[in-house]
């Protein structure tokens, strides 16, 4: 039997996550919503980052900003695009006819200014870049957002709807590497504080295709990613809870993100997939947070 399907079985069983008929799409109970709560608290009491601007954002980012990203480029299978009815009463009849028929009633939809947000950080970037060259301090940004990736699995881990916490940092090189260094350590002990074994490893993104392969090894080579690995549904394959990402001047040279100087920025961000983290702990300490060690409710809750 597949420890997945075990795992994700008492998850429904349990009421912490509400199957929807869709794979990696759930609601989730009061219960699970607490952790996640009382988890981002913990990031915020935890992280010292007190100086950071705080933005929450929807789920869905403005669609030429998503084009200006590049992430068609380099995960196309990963996207979801918001599409739209736009016609008149006649492709109205059409679309309800084709809906009672059982075909197709998809066609016709056009696609609107919005696409859904892939990474958090994603709409941060063009957002900042507008408001002109970064202070003396560059630029330091806590944020969420819901995330949409079309990954359906049955993997309760592996959500196609799921939010993700983030710190950005943006600035001048030696400071954004910094950022980035800092956060792995205190990713580590951010998660002791909870009881959670942890590994870090480097990683690589799912850049598609053939030249995808080419930008998997570049980014492991460089040493451009780090994740945070607990083990969730498999010990042999632990899930990436949290990640540490630099950039190098990619976003900065896109959006032409300016230091105070006006030298192109660099960027990094560190990423805390919330849903993942709250898997790992009913996972690890059981399905009832109020039979959690003590340690950890007082971290999570007290
Ligand atoms: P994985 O290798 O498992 O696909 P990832 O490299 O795609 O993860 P990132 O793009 O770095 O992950 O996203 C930041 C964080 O968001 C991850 O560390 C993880 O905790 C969370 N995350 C990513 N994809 C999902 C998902 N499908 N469901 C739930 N959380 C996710
Ligand atoms: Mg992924």
């Amino acid at each position: 039997m597949d420890m997945q399907v075990t795992f994700l079985d008492r998850l429904f069983d349990s009421g912490l996550l509400i199957d929807t008929g869709v794979e990696g799409l759930y609601a989730r109970s009061g219960t699970f919503e607490d952790v996640i709560t009382g988890f981002e608290r913990l990031i915020d009491k935890f992280s010292g980052e007190t100086g950071a601007e705080v933005i929450r954002f929807p789920p869905g980012m403005n669609r030429s900003y998503f084009e200006g990203s590049g992430y068609m480029k380099n995960f196309p299978q990963l996207a979801g695009t918001v599409h739209c009815f736009c016609g008149d009463d006649l492709a109205h009849a059409d679309l309800i006819q084709c809906m009672a028929a059982g075909e197709d009633w998809t066609g016709g939809q056009k696609a609107s200014d919005i696409v859904l947000t892939p990474a958090a950080c994603y709409p941060l970037y063009p957002i900042v870049a507008k408001r002109g060259n970064l202070g003396p301090s560059g630029g330091l940004f806590n944020i969420q957002s819901y995330c949409f990736r079309h990954e359906p699995s049955m993997d309760p881990a592996r959500m196609q709807l799921f939010r993700m916490r983030e710190f950005v940092r943006m600035g001048k090189p030696a400071d954004v590497m910094a950022f980035r260094q800092e956060w792995m350590e205190k990713g580590k002990e951010l998660m002791a504080q909870v009881a959670l074994p942890v590994d870090i490893d480097v990683a690589n993104d799912p850049f598609f295709g053939r030249a995808g392969r080419l930008m998997k090894n570049n980014q492991r080579d460089q040493n451009l990613k780090f994740e945070l690995l607990i083990p969730i549904t498999s010990v042999s394959k632990p899930t990436a809870c949290m990640s540490f990402n630099y950039h190098q001047d990619h976003f900065g040279k896109t959006w032409d993100l300016k230091t105070v100087d006006g030298e192109t920025a660099h960027t990094a961000c560190v990423g805390f997939g919330l849903e993942r983290i709250a898997l790992a702990l009913f996972h690890h300490h059981g399905l009832d947070p109020k039979l959690w060690p003590s340690e950890v409710r007082d971290a999570l809750f007290g």
